[in-house]
């Protein structure tokens, strides 16, 4: 099976590259020049993956990734401009799945991808739900339920939370969560792990005043059966 890719790039020479790069690794491309119809392309068309520019013209990859999340979860790899710190810390904020800044090797772009890619597939070919009293995790259709709410996570949020329950009772240390959500060498930024942590605490835990998600102070985090 193909996977989509929809890269949303006004640099032409930038986009025309990758889009050569990624129809050679064998998956199907399109592309879109500006933020609006990058945004149509992306809820009209049943795409595995984009990779998404900050600045674009027309809106920008924020403004697109946001709207996109009111009614999608693609995975999203924000394209972000070498040392935009704030453009990470946001992107993330709203939603992506991961960011790569230029200028970039494209085969680190390819490690990410497939990445993103393993991951969400990984998700979806799992053994039914994981349960732990009212929460519930499905990985083969991608829903988290607490009691009968759906629970809107991203992607990369799935996967953590997926990781922690698959290990219930079992600390985790920053390092193997990355690796089992990341799948890949983070180049050190463990931190990421607190960011999703915090997400997800506050899609859950706090949200429904209950406690799964604890940190292990110095070594990680473990998920445990919420006290009744
Ligand atoms: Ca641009």
């Amino acid at each position: 099976m193909e996977e989509k890719i929809l890269i949303v790039e006004d640099e032409e020479k930038l986009a025309r590259f990758v889009e050569l790069e990624l129809v050679h690794e064998g998956y199907r491309v399109d592309k879109a020049m500006d933020g609006r119809d990058g945004l149509a392309m992306a809820e009209e068309g049943d795409y595995d993956l984009l990779l998404l520019d900050v600045m674009l013209p027309g809106m920008s990859g924020m403004e697109l990734l946001r709207r996109l999340r009111r009614a999608k979860q693609t995975p999203v790899i924000m394209v972000t401009a070498r040392d935009a710190v704030m453009d990470k810390v946001t992107g993330l904020d709203m939603g992506a799945d991961d960011y790569i800044t230029k200028p970039f090797e494209i085969e680190e772009l390819l490690a990410r991808i497939r990445a993103a890619l393993r991951k969400r597939s990984a998700a979806t070919a799992g053994e039914g739900p994981l349960v732990s009293g009212r929460l519930s995790l499905d990985p083969d259709r991608h829903i988290v339920r607490y009691g009968g709410e759906e629970i809107a996570l991203t992607s990369r949020e799935f996967d953590l939370l997926q990781a922690l329950m698959e290990n219930r009772s079992i600390v985790l240390r920053r390092e193997q969560l990355l690796s089992k959500v990341w799948g890949y060498d983070y180049m050190g930024e463990t931190n990421v792990v607190d960011v999703y942590i915090r997400y997800l605490r506050a899609k859950i835990d706090e949200k429904f005043g209950v406690k799964f998600i604890h940190t292990v102070r110095g070594v990680g985090y473990v998920f445990r059966d919420a006290e009744a």
